[in-house]
């Protein structure tokens, strides 16, 4: 590394040492590679622009998605005596307007706008004719389908930009690894494979917890009593739970505030700023809050109800311990959760495609929610990372029940599997275990089957959790899609065959008990209909039948 660029960094930030990646990152931007970084939050990418920037001649432009997050960037370089600024639709005309002109003159050595600013031809034209160091794609996973906050404007500003003869090199960053997005976003910009920029993926300051079968509203009051003064984030699936969490919380005296699109600008604003600035402790928030906010003494992000993907989790629950203190990440599971996932899918405006896709990277979070591994290791080991290991600090590590063998069960299981032809989810297949006199279970003649009732002494509950722990540690695969089937696989047939054992934490008791359906997911569900029906003009109906909404509110229909 130049010493240029080592001054730099000590002169203008006071760091000494670069972080892993951002060396190699700067390395390639300065060679005028396209480069895409992909790092974890936290980890310092905004250095890996703002760098090569100071070190060449010219003005960066950093596309970036959200006006809060231009605002911090641009507050943050102008503290270290950089000049930065930010154009974008908050400030008046006039405002914009100095600014075009200052960045004409080559007064700025950073530039933040949002990519619907290159749809003004005036704007492009003012870009033509400034000299450019690079131009920075911020939160990059915006610009692809398959990541988890498509931005279409960040899509369509790519073939603008290319027009343009003066942009000597392109630098995307993402905390998001998936294969799918790297992909796309390495086509869009025309990044070679060697200058894609990897650093492993694991926070060691993060404890992952996974809490099932406890009521949520009592499991938060009590963790808030544990932990008065700490910062922490609770993120809710809908607005309706965020609102309803807040009221409760605000009840109780928790000094909280809450953040969701429902809300005024002017509300959330006011809301963001009394929690970044430590005037409130709890922020109760859907995923409308938090992307790129750098509030570094989050102690703790709480999801209330299961998110619809592993990289969204992963993403919400890194808004912890950016500060590299201790942190936890707990997620609260149901499996209601499932059901308004599902719920969120379908009624989404997506193509078919797209919607076995959000279903694929849905399984892989339920998936996460039945583990009996290191949690760390699961995310880790989606994210395609080669250094896995157990981490020692997650709930499934720090547990220290026995493990029970379970593998006559399992044998059990997936032998009545293969006796129901592999055609069925995991609701029939549990209700033929459990021996369930079913409508369907018997026009299908399943009771005839020689496993039909041989783990009858265990609740459908169970044996639906059974089916799914076994579908996570990939002893089972399950089909793509809203009622997946599901099917053995290699390691069924070495459970099978007695060539492995199968371990579980704690294996369930058996007891009686029959849910028919969940009430309260159901009520949520309708008022979930009610709003969309009124978004579209449409009586509530037309979208969905109440039973087919009381069938999704039962325990994963077939
Ligand atoms: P990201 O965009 O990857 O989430 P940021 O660029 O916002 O992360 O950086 C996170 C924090 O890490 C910032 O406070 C930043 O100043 C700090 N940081 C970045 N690089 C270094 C470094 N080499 N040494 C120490 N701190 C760093
Ligand atoms: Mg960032
Ligand atoms: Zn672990």
């Amino acid at each position: 590394m130049s010493s240029k660029v080592e001054h730099i960094l000590q002169h203008y930030f006071g760091y000494h040492s670069f972080r892993p990646g951002q060396a190699e990152t700067i390395n390639h931007v300065l060679h005028k590679k396209n480069t895409l970084a992909v790092m974890p939050t936290g980890s310092g990418k905004s250095l890996c622009y703002q760098i090569p920037s100071l070190a060449k001649e010219g003005t960066a432009i950093i596309i970036s998605p959200l006006i809060s997050l231009m605002k911090d960037q641009v507050d943050a370089l102008q503290s270290l005596g950089i000049n930065a600024t930010f154009i974008n639709s908050s400030l008046s005309v006039a405002e914009q307007q100095i600014r075009l002109e200052q960045m004409l003159a080559g007064k700025c050595k950073f530039v933040y706008v949002a990519p619907e600013r290159f749809e003004s031809s005036y704007f492009v034209h003012m870009i033509k004719r400034i000299q450019l160091s690079l131009v920075a794609f911020d939160e990059a996973h915006c610009i692809s389908q398959w990541g988890h906050d498509f931005r279409p404007s960040y899509r369509s500003v790519v073939p603008i930009l290319k027009q343009l003869s003066n942009i000597p090199v392109f630098v995307a960053l993402t905390a998001t690894a998936t294969k799918e997005v790297i992909s796309d976003i390495q086509d869009l910009l025309q990044i070679n494979n060697e200058y894609v920029v990897t650093t492993g993926f694991e926070r060691e300051n993060l404890s992952f917890y996974l809490v099932k079968g406890k009521d949520k509203a009592t499991y938060i009051r009590s963790f808030l009593k544990e932990h008065p003064n700490d910062s922490g984030i609770i993120y809710t699936a809908t607005r309706k739970q965020a609102d309803k969490l807040y009221e409760q919380l605000n009840k109780l005296g928790v000094s909280v505030e809450k953040y969701h699109a429902g809300l005024s600008e002017t509300e959330r604003k006011n809301a963001q700023s009394a929690f970044i600035h430590d005037e409130k402790t709890v922020m109760v928030a859907t995923n409308a809050f938090g992307m790129g906010i750098d509030k570094s003494n989050v102690r703790y992000v709480i999801h209330y109800a299961m998110p619809m993907n592993i990289e969204s989790y992963y993403q919400e629950a890194g808004r912890a311990g950016r500060d590299g203190e201790p942190s936890d990440c707990i997620l609260l599971f149901s499996p209601q959760d499932v059901q308004l996932q599902k719920f969120l899918i379908e009624q989404s405006e997506m193509d078919e495609p797209s919607k076995q896709n959000e279903y694929r990277k849905l399984q892989a979070m339920i998936n996460y929610c039945h583990t009996h591994s290191c949690l760390s290791a699961f995310i880790l080991d989606y994210f395609g990372d080669k250094n896995i290991h157990a981490c020692g600090r997650c709930s499934h590590c720090q547990s220290n029940q026995e493990k029970t063998d379970m593998t006559v069960e399992a044998q059990m299981i997936l032998s009545c599997v293969k006796r129901m032809g592999e055609r069925f989810g995991v609701s029939m297949t549990a209700k033929v275990l459990r021996g369930s006199k079913d409508k369907k279970v018997i026009s299908f003649r399943l009771d005839t089957l020689s496993t039909y009732g041989i783990l009858s002494n265990y609740t459908e509950k169970e044996l639906t959790e059974w089916i799914h722990f076994l579908i996570a540690e990939q002893l089972l695969d399950t089909e793509e899609g809203k009622y997946p089937t599901i099917k053995l696989n290699q390691h069924s047939v070495e459970v099978l065959k007695g060539k492995r054992k199968v371990w579980m934490l704690s294996a369930p008791i058996p007891v009686h008990d029959d849910t028919d359906y969940d009430k309260g997911l159901f009520a949520e569900l309708r008022t979930v209909r009610k709003d969309l029906a009124d978004a579209n003009n449409v009586p509530p109906y037309v979208l969905f039948s109440d039973a087919t909404l009381r069938d999704l509110c039962r325990y994963f229909p077939i």
